[in-house]
């Protein structure tokens, strides 16, 4: 239901609302205050791991739109951090966020993909 501004409504009971909360465990990789980063519980690559900003965001847009300039500092910095360690940036990796019902989001809370480990082949797969 959207917001009286247009903007969509946050649910605050989507899965990783819970994980930050603490009602849901998660596999932790790191925490700051700005964001916290997880391994995906099914993950599609050797390395799979989410990265979320703490604040209640629905996609990149809306985090971009609304969120203030320390939480988008903050929470790319923290993107970096995982990356380097994790010891992903030599081999190299892919960061990727799924916006909306054709982006495939199915978590409506901010979050990017770490996928690495293995050659990732095209950017985008075959339809289907
Ligand atoms: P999306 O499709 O929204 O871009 O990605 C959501 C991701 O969240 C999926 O890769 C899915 O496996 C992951 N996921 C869903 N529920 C949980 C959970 O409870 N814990 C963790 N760690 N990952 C989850």
């Amino acid at each position: 239901m959207p917001e009286a501004s247009g903007r969509p409504a946050y649910d605050d009971t989507n899965v990783f609302a819970r994980i930050l909360r603490g009602e849901i465990p998660c596999k932790r990789v790191y925490e700051d205050a700005f964001a916290l980063a997880f391994h995906d519980i099914a993950p599609q690559a050797p390395v799979h791991v989410l990265v979320i900003p703490k604040g209640p965001y629905l996609s990149l847009s809306d985090f971009g739109r609304h969120a203030s300039e320390a939480e988008i500092a903050g929470f790319w910095r923290a993107v970096a951090t995982v990356t380097a360690q994790l010891g992903l940036e030599d081999a190299g990796y892919r960061a990727l966020t799924n916006i909306g019902q054709d982006g495939g989001q199915e978590v409506p809370h901010f979050h990017v993909h770490l996928f690495a480990g293995r050659r990732l082949g095209r950017m985008v797969p075959a339809s289907g």
